[in-house]
């Protein structure tokens, strides 16, 4: 997920643009049912939310959040990109041995929703072929660039034998803002099971991507922020499955061109 989806001018307020698109995507869904649902949040006792990282791996971007994970003793999901794993297999496995999780956000970060189905298929079947031989670790939870899925897409990811993960709360981080500020974006609807959406890095024109300027605040600085938030809170940073130990997935019908 990148900024595309959203305006890039300024940061949304509290009920602004993020719930209105949140909106929109319910209405596009309709009512609420189970089969067509992607993971949008874990339901828990735990004090935990998910933490999720989408873009990388990416040198100057991973190693610092893994640092400021690893700080904090906290554990996170990445969705990677394949192609971008296999240009930095170094680091994509830094990341595994840290006691993260990874997934996929694709080969590429090409929109899956406007590419044919025969293309859609083959991207999800090489993406998970390549991060599984890379990593030797079989691949679970899918999440498609800027959240871009149509029911097509939905059942061509449960083909392929991934779960779709979205995300709840989002810190904006494609924006070049202080970190301080992307921080207090990340806190505004962070509960207990929250899926929050931040990035370790940055698509590009080589990623199939054109999502502005690559933002030049340090993620680590972010991630210490939300962190330090949580930590005030009683809340620990888990992955994925992590938190599924303890808690169950709470799914939405969640569809977007
Ligand atoms: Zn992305």
């Amino acid at each position: 997920m990148s900024g595309n989806t959203e305006p890039a001018a300024s940061l949304p307020e509290a009920g602004g643009a993020g719930a209105a698109l949140r909106r929109t995507i319910l209405n596009l869904a309709g009512p609420v049912t189970g089969p067509i649902g992607s993971l949008t949040s874990v339901r828990t006792r735990a004090p935990e939310v998910v933490l999720t990282f989408d873009d990388g791996p990416e040198p100057g971007g991973t190693d610092r959040v893994l640092e400021a994970l690893a700080a904090h003793q906290a554990t996170a999901t990445f969705f990677m990109l394949a192609d971008r794993a296999r240009r930095n297999p170094a680091l994509a496995r830094e990341v595994l041995a840290a006691g993260h999780e990874i997934g996929l956000h694709g080969t590429d970060h090409r929109r899956l929703s406007r590419l044919p189905p025969a293309t859609v298929r083959t991207q999800l079947a090489a993406g998970t072929a390549r991060l599984e031989d890379l990593l030797g670790i079989p691949i679970r939870w899918f999440r498609p660039p800027y959240g871009a899925q149509t029911p097509a897409v939905w059942r061509a990811i449960r083909r392929q034998g991934l779960t779709p993960v979205l995300w709840g709360p989002c810190a904006w981080d494609w924006l070049d803002r202080p970190a301080e500020v992307l921080a207090a974006q990340a806190a505004r609807g962070l509960n207990r099971g929250s899926v929050l959406l931040a990035h370790d890095g940055h698509a590009g024109p080589e990623d199939g991507a054109d999502d502005g300027p690559r933002p030049r605040f340090d993620r680590g600085d972010l991630v210490r922020a939300v962190l330090a938030g949580l930590d005030e809170r009683g809340l620990r940073g888990r992955s994925l499955s992590g938190a599924l130990v303890v808690g169950a997935p709470r799914t939405t019908p969640w569809f977007l061109r």
